[in-house]
């Protein structure tokens, strides 16, 4: 099979490399029975949660829960955001996940429901059957520039060397085209101009003519093989609702996925295309896959939001969606009301609720020597202790950041491993909540607006 696509030269390029706070979580870590195992693919303990999650996950594959809502509550640092990874990791590339922070709509760009809306069509997927014609057969002999130049392969795959990858990409388009609708027998050879990039077929003699050399740095040529030319073959794309609105969007065009400024989109385009999708799912050419929209501190969002929410997740186009938060009783924002997280008691309702627990101080070891893995940190067993003591006696986080941090003080005294040292010189230098809010209280004066709340009187 004669393959079209044209690889570039592939550059070598030097990796950066970032370790994201959740760069460890591959997974849920559920067997087949959806039981939480202890330690498994970087996730720990939490196992009710998880296996909660997984049964959610199992619902979702199944297609059973369209346009249901999930809420991950608890303290924070008890991995409420791991566990919405560990989900995404879990569902696979086929279906998607689209994650946000609720703070992200509050933007001059666009209106709050816009940015819901995309977020909402970034969880919908669309899985679209094409029948293409595919050329079989290989390409002999190509040649893209005057023989001299030397760009020429002989045989095998359409390869060419050159850096102009659209203009490869444009030669294998039209090239196709050429053979489609011209009917081209084995042996014959297809002039495509460069200039004016016209394709034409032309008789096999063609090539050993002088108007072949006439030609010269004009004219590209591809013969092509014996054999059969076109077979039909059934391809399978898998794209977002959004990817469709903005690929559509005239105002845009598709680069704005690339930059991610996509900005509003108009009602009529998003009608359009839903109506087209429509068609296409009674055809049978298309189907809807409801993936997972994640929003992280939905407290955030205001009452205009969740009313958006609340209509939106009755569409029969939803995702599923899966919230977080760490607030207890709070104002709901845009109202003088308070509910729990935050969340309108309507909202509430619909919402199957998870709860996440404090760690014990193993779970934690656990996950703090997990980490330390992940960073390359070599740490002695004293010092991962300390770090563990930490943890429990701050937060989680804070101890994570100290990984890093004492792993630059030992660096420093060119140390390979952390020591207890390192890890008592990382805690002093950068403090912990609890100690920078009694550093307030005992230099108050010394800062503006300095009104201690009522509860933090007496240090507590
Ligand atoms: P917040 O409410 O503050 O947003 P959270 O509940 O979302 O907190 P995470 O951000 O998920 O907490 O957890 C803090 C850190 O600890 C992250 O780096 C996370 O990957 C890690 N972590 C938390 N729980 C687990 C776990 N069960 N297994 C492995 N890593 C975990």
């Amino acid at each position: 099979m004669a393959d079209v696509r044209v690889a570039p030269e592939v550059q070598d390029l030097t990796r950066i490399e970032r370790i994201g706070a959740h760069s460890h979580i591959r997974g849920l870590g559920l067997d087949d029975t959806l039981e939480a195992r202890e330690v498994s693919q970087g996730m720990v303990g939490q196992t009710e949660a998880r296996r909660a999650a997984g049964v959610i996950l199992r619902m979702i594959k199944e297609g059973k829960i369209a346009g249901r809502a999930v809420m991950l509550a608890g303290q924070p640092g008890t991995g409420k955001t791991a566990i919405a990874m560990g989900m995404a990791k879990s569902l696979g590339e086929e279906t998607p996940f689209a994650m946000m922070a609720a703070s992200e709509i509050f933007s001059l760009e666009m209106s709050k429901t816009e940015a819901l809306t995309q977020a909402f069509r970034k969880g919908i997927g669309v899985r679209i059957r094409e029948e293409t014609e595919v050329i079989e057969g290989e390409v002999v002999e190509v040649e893209i520039d005057r023989p001299a130049a030397g760009n020429v392969a002989k045989t095998g795959k359409l390869t060419m060397k050159t850096t102009e990858m659209e203009t490869i990409y444009d030669l294998g388009v039209k090239m196709i085209e050429c053979i489609i609708k011209e009917k081209v027998q084995a042996g014959d050879v297809i002039a495509i101009d460069k200039v004016s990039g016209k394709v034409s077929r032309l008789g096999r003699s063609y090539a050993r003519s002088k108007d072949y050399d006439a030609m010269g740095g004009t004219t590209k040529f591809v013969q092509c093989p014996d054999g059969e030319l076109q077979r039909r073959k059934e391809v399978v794309h898998m794209v977002t609702l959004h990817e469709i609105d903005v690929i559509n969007s005239r105002s845009q065009g598709f680069l704005a996925l690339f930059a991610g400024d996509t900005g509003e989109i108009r009602t009529e385009v998003r009608e359009q295309i839903d109506g087209r999708i429509a068609e296409w799912r009674e055809e049978g050419k298309a189907e809807i896959v409801p993936g997972v929209l994640f929003i992280d501190e939905v407290h955030m969002l205001d009452i205009e939001c969740f009313s958006f929410l609340n209509r939106a997740l009755e569409q029969d186009m939803a995702p599923i969606l899966v919230v977080a938060t760490n607030r207890g009783i709070t104002q709901i924002r845009g109202t003088q009301y308070s509910a729990p997280h935050g969340v309108p008691i309507d909202l509430l309702d619909r919402l199957l609720i998870v709860s996440t627990q404090p760690y014990s101080p193993k779970d934690l070891r656990t996950i703090l020597d997990i980490r330390r893995e992940e960073e390359d940190v070599e740490m002695s067993d004293d010092a991962t202790e300390l770090l563990t003591r930490i943890a429990a006696e701050t937060s989680l986080r804070y101890a994570i950041h100290l990984i890093t941090a004492s792993s630059l003080i030992a660096a420093k005294r060119k140390a390979a491993e952390v020591d207890i040292e390192d890890v008592s010189r990382a805690y002093t230098l950068f403090i912990d909540i609890k100690r920078s809010v009694q550093y307030m209280l005992d230099y108050q004066d010394q800062y503006m607006y300095n009104e201690i709340p009522q509860g933090l009187q007496n240090g507590g």
